[in-house]
């Protein structure tokens, strides 16, 4: 039977958290907040309904960061790892940084978004669709590359 469950956590082990598959979504985002939060070229997210993720550990250690007036990052305050996103642009889900889990999910990454925001120190070259624009999910051209 496959497993309907994957766990995860910071990287200090303070905060520990399970979410149930199936996952909704899963891609890379280019946009720089997400790029100065993780300090990476790019993060990348897969999300559940809220219902389908469960703090086991460290809840008094997640603190949340309030980055925009559409949303909110959460990260253990103990280690810095940064863990939760919430976006009014998707209410009632959570979307969860892939690197932060112990093992695979239920899908591979499907597309980079707000992929016009990028580095440009960053090089994609894995045949991804890229979408940008005001929403970062629009269809964008990428010429010559
Ligand atoms: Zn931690
Ligand atoms: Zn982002």
């Amino acid at each position: 039977m496959a497993e309907t469950q994957v766990l995860g956590g910071c990287l200090c082990g303070r905060v520990r958290f399970r979410i149930e598959l199936p996952t909704l979504f899963c891609g890379h985002c280019h946009c720089s907040m997400c790029r100065r939060n993780h300090g990476a070229s790019h993060v990348t997210w897969f999300a559940v309904p809220e219902a389908q993720l469960t703090i086991e550990a460290g809840e008094q250690d997640l603190t949340r960061y309030v980055s925009s007036p559409h949303g909110s990052r959460s990260f253990c305050g103990q280690c810095g790892s940064s863990l939760f996103c919430v976006t009014a642009a998707h209410p009632g889900q959570v979307d969860i940084p892939l690197a932060n889990m112990d093992g695979p999910i239920d899908r591979a990454p499907q597309l980079h978004f707000f992929f016009d925001d990028r580095a440009p120190w960053a090089f994609v070259e894995d045949g991804l669709p890229r979408l940008g624009g005001e929403s970062g999910m629009e269809p964008i051209d990428s010429p010559g590359e």
